[in-house]
């Protein structure tokens, strides 16, 4: 007996719709399903896609728009006004304002999501106990990886070492740094590697989010990185500084990424707010090159990375509509680069993260989101809908939508008054 079978699926890489036979949390069959199942659906020929992946996101400080007043200027400034608002946190809070944003993510069909959750002698450890308990409450819709992440340094807000190392221990999935935000970037970096090496787990930094290529903290970390023979585990955010590099140097580092294996995620709400504030004529766009790094054959992930914050005044914690905003911003139009970007949500992220029997394929882990559209580039140019999303087998979210177009009646359908 079968657990669900979703008739009719249009695969993008299949010429004709096929049908998914899925069984214990995985895609058994791919192709005519014919045994009995608990649960059948037909999706008549809409497109099938892998669950979409969150590669970047803050849940604990994101939705603070209300309770802040000003506006950041610089990623100093939303550093700065995140930290102040930060000393009023509380655990409730957090996971109220964590719970909204994964209900927004759940709903938009993202199985698997990578969170930094900021660990520090501001908020301690009480980031990490929230989100621990949410990871095992959202278990049944999305796989959550936590980064034990060093926001305010770990150098110049000591006893920040220690707090990694106790939010490892209580079982952080993962340790993020930030060399760009301490007083010794290198000796940062060296930390954050150490431990990651120490418990066995990835490593994720926040680097060289700047303008102009003034810190390029990104040679270290491909240094250590390939020293601690980590490559393959190690991912880096923004990267804007690369985008400022000339041709051959430029191309250099990207070769050099490529060799260490790291991938890069990048999150263009908030550099495209954040990056090009001094430029006073033709203000520049501040994203990592993604052509260039996925030409190079460089995982590369579109995150959200803020929603509603000072780092990023919007968000909807819907990753296909930073496909749509990449596809104007990072100049990806064509079909094939919009095939691209969707990549950018759903396989380089599952890369990134190290995720296990990813994609549609018999074997994979049953993780997929049923659009209403035919086409993989339609995600990127129109915004479609959801209609079902999938985790581990079972549908967790059914989305029905029902528009009436009353002037098309000339006023016939209108519902009776008094
Ligand atoms: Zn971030």
């Amino acid at each position: 007996m079968l657990d669900l079978i979703l008739r009719g699926c249009g695969l993008p890489d299949r010429a004709q719709p096929v049908d998914l036979a899925i069984a214990g949390g995985r895609i058994l069959g791919v192709g005519p399903a014919r045994e009995p199942a608990r649960e059948t659906i037909d999706v008549a020929g809409r497109l099938v896609t892998p669950g979409l992946v969150e590669s970047h996101m803050h849940l604990d400080k994101a939705l603070l728009t209300e309770r802040i007043s000003g506006s950041a200027e610089t990623a100093a400034e939303a550093i700065r006004l995140t930290g102040a608002a930060k000393r009023d946190f509380t655990a409730d809070d957090i996971g109220a304002r964590a719970r909204r944003v994964l209900d927004l993510a759940v709903a938009a069909g993202t199985t698997a999501m990578r969170a930094h959750v900021e660990v520090d002698p501001i908020v301690g450890l009480m980031g990490m106990e929230a989100m621990l308990s949410l990871k095992r409450e959202y278990a049944p819709a999305i796989d959550l990886q936590l980064s034990a992440f060093a926001q305010e340094g770990i150098l110049q807000a000591p006893p920040t070492e220690t707090l990694l190392r106790r939010a490892l221990e209580m079982g952080a999935d993962l340790v993020g740094g930030c060399p760009y935000n301490d007083t010794d970037p290198r000796r940062h970096i060296e930390i954050v590697l150490a431990l990651a090496a120490e418990f066995g787990v990835d490593a994720d930094f926040h680097v060289d989010f700047s303008d102009e290529p003034e810190h390029l903290h990104v040679r270290e970390i491909i240094r250590q990185t390939i020293r601690a023979g980590w490559q393959g585990k190690v991912a880096v955010g923004h990267l804007t500084e690369l985008a400022a590099l000339a041709g051959p140097e430029q191309a250099a580092l990207i070769a050099d990424l490529a060799a260490a294996r790291i991938g890069v995620i990048s999150l263009p709400l908030t550099d495209l707010y954040l990056m090009g504030r001094r430029d006073e004529r033709n203000v520049r766009r501040g994203l990592t090159p993604i052509r260039r790094l996925l030409e190079a054959g460089i995982p590369v992930a579109l995150a959200s990375n803020n929603i509603r914050n000072p780092f990023t005044p919007i968000g909807t914690a819907d990753p296909a509509h930073l496909t749509f905003v990449a596809a104007v911003a990072a100049h990806m139009g064509t079909r094939d680069l919009m095939r691209d970007l969707v990549a950018a949500i759903t396989h380089h992220p599952a890369r990134i993260l190290n995720l296990r029997d990813y994609g549609c394929a018999a074997g994979c882990r049953a993780d997929l989101v049923v659009w209403e559209c035919e086409r993989v580039e339609e995600i990127v140019m129109a915004l479609p809908p959801r209609r079902f999303v999938v985790k581990a087998g079972r549908v967790t979210v059914e989305h029905h939508r029902r528009t009436v177009e009353r002037w098309r009646s000339g006023g016939a359908s209108r519902p009776s008054s008094g």
